[in-house]
């Protein structure tokens, strides 16, 4: 089949509630670990990074790595080796590399992550704990160890990702003399299908989030939608729009169907029970749709069905 007839986008728009917990990147040296926040009509709310949330999914695919597959370690300076035809990272997340005499290689990654955004209120969903932090002062003497507040809270998030599939294992080209742009092949078809379907199946397994020694948490999806597209377009990130009482905006969840539907192959829709409050209506408005509810773990798994 010709690709360019063929897939272009496929995203995937989840919320995961969470229970007390502080998923920001990195402690730091400070002695007080906030949690990141936004602030909506002058109420705060929280959120994960995008790097965070980029990091915590590279993380997941790193795992699932096969012996004979390749995600280079960044080095000290954050650079990372830039080979898409084998290293899964370069590939699907990017890169700006300096090269000699050509100033900077950048990569735009075909894999974009959204930051993970709190629906509800920081205010009322959150509490400061604070633990203990031991270190060595110096070589030989004992440990000691300085209080250290941290702001944990719970929440139900939003997140998402999105997948240029023209560009997953390809390089852009500019043709000079005709002006135009096409996207010259670094691996064969089997290999992209094999890396679109690893990121999938990397949020089923988000585990690596800062700080679960102390603060266990499961931040993966618990209400998920995946559209397999025909254009390329982010449209299905609005698809979730939660109020204070934990109930799913029914309207916005048929406008943004009806939308998305014009130009997808398929739509699937996930959900465990217990996260948000009219789950019947939001079932019933799917199901309107003709589309099936399912499980998160099946959806995703039948989204992995469907890369061909
Ligand atoms: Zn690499």
């Amino acid at each position: 089949m010709n690709e360019l007839l063929g897939l272009k986008g496929l995203n995937v728009v989840w919320l995961s509630k969470t229970d007390l917990t502080n998923l920001n990147a990195g402690e730091g040296e400070s002695n007080y670990i906030d949690i990141k926040k936004y602030k909506k009509d002058g109420i705060e709310y929280p959120y994960v990074s995008g790097q965070a949330m980029r990091f915590y999914l590279k993380e997941a695919m790193r795992r699932s790595l096969e012996e004979k597959e390749y995600m280079c370690i960044p080095d000290d300076k954050g650079e990372t080796c830039g080979e898409i035809n084998k290293c899964l990272m370069c590939d699907l997340f990017g890169f700006m590399k300096p090269s000699k005499g050509k100033g900077a290689v950048t990569r735009v990654s075909p894999v974009k992550v959204s930051p993970a955004i709190g629906l509800l209120p920081f205010d009322e969903n959150a509490n400061v704990d604070f633990l203990t932090r031991r270190h060595r002062v110096s070589e030989g003497a004992k440990m000691e160890g300085d209080i250290v507040n941290i702001e944990i809270g719970t929440n139900i998030y939003k997140s998402g990702i999105s997948i240029d599939m023209r560009r997953v294992g390809g390089e852009e080209e500019v043709k000079e003399e005709k002006r135009t742009i096409s996207i010259k092949n670094a691996v064969e078809s089997p290999e992209k299908i094999i890396r679109v379907k690893k990121t999938l199946d990397a949020l089923r397994y988000l585990a690596d989030y800062s700080k679960q020694a102390r603060l266990l948490t499961d931040f993966s999806p618990d209400l998920i939608a995946v559209s397999v597209q025909k254009k390329y377009s982010h449209r299905l990130q609005k698809l979730f729009d939660l109020n204070n009482g934990r109930e799913l905006n029914i309207q916005r969840l048929n406008e943004i169907l009806s939308d998305v539907s014009e130009y997808s192959d398929t739509i699937l829709f996930g959900m465990v029970s217990g996260i948000v409050k009219n789950e019947a209506e939001v079932k019933k408005a799917v199901e309107a749709k003709g589309i099936q509810v399912k499980t998160p773990s099946e959806v995703i798994n039948e989204a992995k069905n469907l890369v061909k």
